[in-house]
């Protein structure tokens, strides 16, 4: 049996034994290579989930909507690593209740849906881990250390470029699992701290508060880049902060779903005199 056929089984399972109340998966999409959310509440429908390797969104960000989990029921979703990443920051937030999540989780090795065993977070554990040594596809982080390699002028003027394409669609917000609050600070216009219109300073005061909000957060799901209409490279000033985070704290964002988020504690041991 196909992971697809092996997941559509796991899912119906779930669901007429009211052990989860909800699957969040992947369908078809516009296109053929194109995946959508799907949420399944019968196991009459489970032959609408597809699972291969066009599955690349995130989907934690649905598990906070809001009410979705008010309930105490169990919801099972669809997770890669960086899913299981995120869901476990959003728990350490909380956010959620890793308890209340099912994680029916996957990976794309070589073109291919492959399993990954465990349902609960704390089963993916070791797994993640594992992971904290790898980085960016090969081909962003030719770019990314490309960016490493320049002068902070020219730094600044790389980024002064890409962020004048912004449109200020906050997209990039939307799709990302790390975004939650249910009033962005963008949309508070009394008083407005972030300008609204599409320039160069309101362009850098929404993409630099944003990074700041995601430093020790991203998990390099690359949504935001996806989601981007005008391809800002947006996921490498994100992966930037993280290796600040792992370097200087041995912060891997997302590595259990009680880890500490990294600027929300300290040491009592830091060398830094101004903590104490
Ligand atoms: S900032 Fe981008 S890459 Fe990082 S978690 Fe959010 S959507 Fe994913
Ligand atoms: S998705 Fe791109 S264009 Fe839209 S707000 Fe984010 S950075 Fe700007």
């Amino acid at each position: 049996m196909g992971i697809q056929e092996q997941y559509r089984k796991e899912a119906a399972e779930l669901l007429s034994s009211g052990a989860v109340k909800l699957v969040i998966g992947y369908g078809e999409g516009t296109t053929a290579d194109r995946r959508r959310p799907v949420f399944i509440r019968s196991a009459e429908y489970v032959g609408r989930l597809v699972l291969d390797a066009n599955c690349v969104a995130n989907l934690s960000a649905y598990l906070v909507q809001e009410g979705l989990l008010s309930d105490g029921k169990k919801v099972a979703a669809f997770l890669k690593p960086e899913g299981i990443r995120s869901m476990n920051i959003l728990a350490a937030e909380a956010q959620l209740d890793p308890e209340q999540v099912v994680i029916l989780g996957f990976d794309i090795e070589a073109g291919q849906a492959t399993s990954l065993s465990g349902r609960n977070a704390s089963d993916f554990t070791a797994l993640i881990g594992s992971l904290k040594a790898s980085g960016l596809s090969p081909e962003l982080q030719k770019e990314a250390d490309r960016l490493e390699h320049m002068g902070s002028a020219d730094r600044f003027e790389y980024w002064k470029a890409q962020f004048s394409k912004c449109i200020k669609c906050y997209a990039c917000r939307q799709v990302c699992p790390m975004c939650y609050c249910r009033r962005c600070i963008v949309d508070v216009n009394q008083p407005q701290w972030i300008n609204t219109s599409s320039h160069t300073l309101g362009n850098f005061e929404w993409n630099i508060i944003r990074a700041f909000h995601l430093a020790g957060r991203c998990v390099a799901c690359g949504g935001c880049d996806r989601s981007c209409p005008v391809n800002i490279p947006l996921r490498l000033i994100n992966h930037r902060m993280a290796k600040e985070a792992l370097d200087t704290f041995g912060h891997f964002a997302g590595e259990s779903a009680d880890q500490k988020p990294v600027l929300a504690t300290f040491r009592q041991d830091d060398p830094e005199t101004f903590i104490l």
